[in-house]
This record gives C-alpha cells, structure tokens and sequence, in this order.
C-alpha cells in the first residue's frame, strides 16, 4: 500500500481526482531528496510524472501531465540514467518556467 501520508500527486489523478489503482503507481528512479513516479489513472486513462522532492522545509510535490507510458518511461530512463544534476535541473527548469512549460503544453 502507498504510504498514507504520501502526497495527494501519488494517491489521486490530478485531472479527475480518482484515487489511483496500486498498480498504476510505479517508482521511476530516486536521487538524494527527490523521488520521480509515473502515475496512470485507470479511470480517465491519462499518465502524471510526479517528482516528489524533500528538503528541510518540507515535501513538495510536482505533477506533470504526460503521454509518456510507463514502459516508455523507464525505457527512456534506461538510455539515459537520470543523475542528480538532472534531477536538479528538471527542479530548477519545473520552479522556475512551469508557466512557459504549461503554455507550451496547453498550446498543444
Ligand atoms: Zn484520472
């Protein structure tokens, strides 16, 4: 079972808050302070990539709406070993241009 005091990212799909099915749940990679999920809802069938990242203040959660499957993601993740730095990046690029990265998305 997911840890009950888990981020509400992990437990319900952010696009129509059903809760998600346990297998949905999949453990893409950790690095010091930061865990990445790939999370697929059964009931509107879309995928979030979730990076729960913890630091002294706290856990902060980021969700990202993805087409990517899981079996995509871990294959991408197998070609290219995601590293600290780049688990630094994606945090620095989510925190500092998730409104452009969201224009982008929604322009699509
Ligand atoms: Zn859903």
């Amino acid at each position: 079972m997911m840890d009950p005091s888990a981020p509400k990212v992990l437990t319900h799909c952010p696009l129509c808050q059903a809760s998600y099915q346990e297998r949905g749940v999949r453990l893409l990679g950790e690095s010091t302070g930061m865990t990445l999920y790939h999370l697929h809802c059964s009931a509107c069938r879309h995928s979030v990539l979730a990076m729960i990242v913890e630091n002294p203040h706290g856990i902060r959660s980021v969700g990202l709406v993805t087409d990517m499957e899981a079996q995509d993601a871990i294959r991408f993740q197998d070609l290219d070993p995601v590293s600290a730095d780049d688990c630094v990046r994606m945090h620095l690029a989510l925190d500092g241009q998730s409104r452009e990265m969201c224009r982008r998305l929604l322009q699509r």
